[in-house]
């Protein structure tokens, strides 16, 4: 019995089609099946690659290995994309860049990798913006190549039914992220100066000590309806708490917190969250909720990565024999003019 991969490759040969005529665009996806990655490919993806080796699906299967009970469903995505992890790059140039972490789509053996090991969420390798669909193609890719729109503020609305909140009106608010804790550097010398480099490091400590602080006391607002602390038997028991988050305007009365509007409501009125909702994060199916925890975790993130990236420079510059030179307190004037008066003429 001959494996399927081998049976397309064997028929293309014969008649010397390249792998793009079997399966327009998708070369990959053929050089996959073809090389045994995948070894069970949909049957849809078999219908058109049997129709363009000029056979039936049927013809294409018989006395292969393919078996129609293990249908791998596949598309022609390379890579899964993380929202909620992010990879950070400090340049030397002070520019912050930050990009969706990429996961190889399969593994040597042909399965799919459908979650993010690092978070737990899942990946997506699809653009999501309205009905466009179009796969993610590459590791680097922050925008849809079919729609332009950026793949990571997307968020997935499945589920969510109170809020009524369009994806518009979400994309809009996601374009302020970040605008309190977003991380800047200030002195562009903080690769190769120590003071410059100490500077950068307590601003970005004291943000992200700020950003820690002003979670845990959100957190802390997940009320009951009498105003008291959430405690772990009402968050297990899914007891109603008002909460407040971000982009919504509340009001204080003697019950609690009552969230009044939010931006995307033109009637007043009152939507309450659970405390139960609200602590799954971003596993919220909760928009507002999700939003919120995306935007607060990946803030946290970059201020800890460009720490971690400021330190690494520091680390360099301690190495470099002369780094003292770009000390904005100078060489030790005192200690040298010492040195020179005890040396003998
Ligand atoms: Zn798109």
């Amino acid at each position: 019995m001959e494996k399927i991969g081998e049976k397309i490759k064997r028929i293309r040969k014969e008649n010397e089609w390249s792998q793009t005529a079997i399966l327009p665009r998708q070369q990959s996806l053929v050089s996959q099946i073809e090389k045994g990655t995948i070894k069970n490919p949909g049957k849809e993806i078999l219908e058109k690659i049997a129709e363009n080796l000029e056979m039936n699906f049927e013809e294409l299967i018989a006395q292969t290995d393919w078996d129609r009970n293990k249908e791998q469903k596949i598309d022609d995505a390379q890579y899964g994309f993380s929202r909620y992890n992010l990879s950070v790059e400090l340049r030397k140039t002070g520019q912050i860049v930050t990009k969706m972490k990429a996961f190889p789509r399969y593994n040597e053996a042909g399965d799919v990798n459908k979650y993010d090991p690092e978070t737990g969420h899942e990946l997506i390798t699809n653009c999501t913006y309205d009905d466009c669909g179009r796969n993610i193609e590459k590791s680097s890719q922050q925008y849809c190549m079919s729609c332009g729109e950026e793949l990571m503020e997307v968020l997935d609305f499945a589920g969510v039914e109170s809020s009524g909140m369009s994806i518009d009106t979400l994309k809009a608010l996601n374009k302020n992220k970040f605008l309190r804790f977003h991380p800047r550097i200030d002195e562009f010398d903080f690769w190769y100066n120590r003071q410059s480099n100490d500077n950068e490091l307590k601003k970005i400590s004291k943000l992200k000590e700020e950003l820690q602080k002003y979670m845990e006391e959100y957190a802390s607002l997940a009320e009951d309806e009498y105003g008291g602390e959430p405690n772990a038997g009402d968050i297990n028991n899914g007891g109603e708490l008002n909460i407040r988050l971000g982009n919504c305007i509340w009001t204080e009365t003697q019950e609690g917190y009552e969230i009044d509007l939010w931006p995307d409501q033109h009637s007043w009125g009152s939507i309450y969250i659970s405390g139960t909702e609200y602590f799954k994060g971003t596993k919220s199916s909760h928009p507002h909720v999700k939003k919120w925890w995306s935007e607060h975790q990946k803030a946290l993130l970059i201020l800890e990565e460009v720490r971690r990236h400021l330190l690494e420079y520091r680390a360099q510059i301690e190495s470099t024999p002369d780094y003292a030179e770009n000390d904005k307190d100078g060489p030790d004037i005192a200690g040298l003019l010492k040195d020179i008066e005890d040396e003998p003429f």
